[in-house]
């Protein structure tokens, strides 16, 4: 059984008995609406590194390996659904699957902005500890630079703390620093800011 690319209806003959098109027409319509679902995609898989920058959450890179993980699926998952219309296969289940991959980087990045915007600065904690080490990632919008340092919260070695490049050179192993974290007004703490003690 073959399913029209475009409606999903089953089909029997070349053209569509629910939307008209034939199997040619139906494999554009879906493909013109397969590439602006990608690029919306593609545009908040943008916008939550960005957002994540301005408001750091404390477990950032635990939440960008969720978003890589989003990511790397959803490509898999478009790669497969190019494939399949190309060959006229039926893709009613894939395209489901797809579309709901869709939003995730966008709830994420606008979950991150709330979360910052909607925080009040009165709230702020300011924590007392020491800069145990650096990394420095070039990437290709802003890179990763994270500062190191002794955490503070229960069962937590190290905070890796999503520093500017300005903090990122002020700062060397050993110095004694206060990390200012804002709680968050839905309940995910950020980074604020690194100051010297
Ligand atoms: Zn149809």
């Amino acid at each position: 059984m073959t399913r029209c690319l475009d409606c999903g209806s089953e089909r029997t003959a070349d053209q569509c008995s629910a939307c008209g098109l034939t199997s040619a027409a139906a494999e554009v319509m879906f493909r013109r609406r397969f590439l602006k679902r990608t690029i919306f995609f593609l545009a908040g898989s943008l916008a939550f590194p960005y957002v994540s920058q301005i408001y750091a959450p404390l477990d950032l890179d635990l939440m960008l390996v969720f978003f890589g993980v989003i990511f790397f699926i959803a490509l898999a998952i478009a790669v497969l659904l190019d494939r399949w219309a190309r060959n006229r296969q039926d893709l009613e289940v894939l395209k489901r699957i797809y579309a709901g991959f869709i939003p995730l980087p966008w709830i994420l990045a606008a979950t991150l902005f709330l979360n910052g915007k909607l925080d009040s600065p009165k709230k702020l904690t300011y924590h007392a500890t020491t800069v145990v080490g650096r990394y420095n990632m070039p990437g290709v919008v802003r890179g990763t630079r994270r500062v190191f340092v002794r955490s503070w919260r229960e069962g937590q070695k190290y905070e890796r703390l999503a520093v500017d490049a300005d903090d990122y050179d002020r700062f060397q192993s050993g110095d004694s620093v206060v990390v200012g974290v804002a709680p968050g007004a839905l309940g995910i703490p950020w980074y604020y800011g690194v100051y010297r003690r």
